[in-house]
């Protein structure tokens, strides 16, 4: 049954937050918050620190998409939307931006029940990102512009044309997203497509809808019109897979894990649909010989630790160059050792719970196939019994390329080491993965940082740091970690077309 009350505390005894206000649990459909057509089926929202219910949100049908994308293209076809000016719909971005800051504290408070992410990080880094993402979009509106061509005309005395490019909204956005950075995410894919004059239907992951089911309640609030933004929830196969097959969507706007990605891709292929796709990684931390320790352990530690693993370029494959090899082991076990785990909203918490009860098996039955194939566990290995799913940060020692351990993503705390001898091709190594996401590379010699970085083949390239995401940056993944950019000047070429216009201009006419 649906929940209405919109406040509820969570048990007592794991709370040491106020209460949390939550979402209605309607879809955003056509300008209006309603019920799925089947209002029987229903989603639980769990809280991964605790493992306890939140509240039930609905599991829509690819009926229920079908109205949301039926509104979205009415929408888009509209005198309304079409003749929209292009700075109008940024200060529609800018409004829900507004509302989104002065509800950070009860967003972050609700995307932290709902995630396991620590409250301190949802609040500093996601609601801050989200709401940077909306300003940054806001003022792309007003910047979209084509080029003039100068054109090879065959028959030259035919010489004089004009044409131009413009750049068009492709339609209606598809927009899916994973449970790591629900509220961020939402915005990743809601706020490009509204700067650039696409409208769009969004389906959060069912593991975290709570946000994005708010946010739906502010972008009403903010007036942006009926059908510019609609959110659907549910599961993926049924919710999700309507949308990426249904013949009026246009694009497809997808984060998530390679395997779903590449079902999208195949299903795509039958309407032609354009799309992004940002997807699972295996990014190295590479720390070279002369590397400074005091910012290359705790760096390569947060590399894997930080949202406890559950990052697309977490740093999961620590490559050490053989003369610092053993202190790096040491200093990052004896962080993951120490690391205190615990409810998200416990200020002491440096590493929260996993996702789900299915996320912290999965990781732990890859890391025992690692055990089995040889891999030793240096620092934890194991996950951790009583309430909520917590696995303990994890450095595994005496890898091999062919590994399952080394080649899978495993999005959990855990990290694999191996020593980079003299001889060895670091390069190699460090490309020797299905994925290219990421990496980063430690140490003080600027030129061979650079050359290493030309040669590593990944979307995002970190020299002293790791993990650090800005929206003017283009983001996105070569070979099985995606297809297409997304932020920064990049993003134009995701969520529009380039059209062509070519006159002839007459001269016997303009002589008249
Ligand atoms: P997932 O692929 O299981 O789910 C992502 C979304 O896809 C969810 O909303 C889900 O409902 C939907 N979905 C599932 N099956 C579908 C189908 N057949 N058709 C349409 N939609 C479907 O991924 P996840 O487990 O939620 O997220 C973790 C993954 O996301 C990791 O692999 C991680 O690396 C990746 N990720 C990538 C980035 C990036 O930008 N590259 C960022 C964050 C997370």
């Amino acid at each position: 049954t649906m929940i209405d009350e919109t406040r509820a505390s969570a048990d007592a005894a794991h709370a040491p937050h106020p209460a949390v206000r939550l979402p209605k649990g309607l879809l955003l459909l056509d300008g209006q918050l309603v019920e799925p057509l089947q209002g029987d089926r229903m989603i639980d929202a769990i809280d991964p620190s605790t493992g306890r219910t939140i509240m039930a949100f609905p599991a829509c049908s690819a009926a229920d998409v079908d109205r949301a994308v039926q509104a979205a293209q009415r929408c888009f076809e509209s005198r309304a939307w079409q003749s929209m000016r292009p700075i109008d719909r940024g200060r529609l971005l800018e409004r829900l931006a507004l509302l989104v800051e002065d509800h950070a504290d009860e967003l972050a408070m609700l995307e932290s029940l709902d995630s396991g992410k620590l409250i301190g990080v949802t609040r500093a880094i996601d609601l801050q990102f989200t709401i940077d993402g909306l300003r940054y979009f806001a003022g792309w509106s007003s910047k979209i512009a084509g080029q003039y061509v100068a054109l090879n005309p065959l028959v030259p005395e035919d010489a004089i044309y004009r044409a131009y490019t413009e750049r068009r909204p492709v339609g209606v956005v598809g927009g899916i997203t994973p449970w790591n950075f629900p509220i961020g995410q939402a915005i990743q894919k809601i706020a490009p497509a509204i700067a650039f004059g696409c409208t769009v239907v969004l389906k959060p992951s069912e593991e975290t809808s709570l946000t994005t089911l708010r946010l739906g309640e502010l972008i009403l609030e903010a007036g942006f019109p009926a059908g510019a933004v609609n959110i659907v929830t549910g599961f993926g196969q049924e919710a999700g897979a309507a949308l990426v097959d249904h013949p009026m969507v246009r694009k497809i706007a997808f984060t998530g894990s390679t395997a779903t990605g590449q079902r999208i891709l195949a299903a795509s292929a039958v309407t032609m649909k354009r799309v992004t796709l940002e997807l699972g990684g295996k990014s190295p931390t590479i720390i070279l010989a002369d590397a400074d320790l005091e910012r290359a352990i705790p760096g390569a530690a947060a590399a894997i630790f930080s949202n406890s693993g559950q990052i697309c370029t977490a740093g999961s494959r620590l490559l050490v160059e053989a003369p610092l090899y053993d202190q790096v082991i040491e200093g990052v076990s004896d962080i993951a050792r120490t690391l205190k785990l615990g409810s998200a909203f416990d200020p002491a918490t440096q590493v929260g719970p996993l996702i789900s009860a299915r996320q912290r098996d999965r990781v732990g039955g890859i890391v025992n196939n690692g055990l089995a194939e040889g891999a030793i566990a240096l620092a934890g290995g194991e996950a951790v019994d009583g309430d909520g799913w917590f696995y303990r940060p994890t450095i595994l020692g005496g890898v091999a390329s062919q590994m399952s351990v080394m080649r899978e993503e495993i999005f959990g705390p855990v990290v694999c080491a191996m020593r980079v001898d003299d001889g060895d091709d670091l390069v190699k190594l460090a490309n020797d993965t299905p994925f290219g996401l990421a990496a980063s590379i430690w140490t003080r010699n600027l030129d061979r940082a650079h050359m290493l970085a030309d040669r590593i083949d990944a979307g995002t390239v970190w020299l002293n740091t790791h993990n650090v995401l800005d929206l003017a940056m283009p983001f996105g993944g070569n070979k099985l970690s995606g297809i297409g950019r997304e932020f920064g000047h990049e993003a134009i070429n995701a969520f529009t077309e380039p059209k062509a216009v070519c006159m002839r201009l007459d001269p016997v006419a303009a002589a008249r």
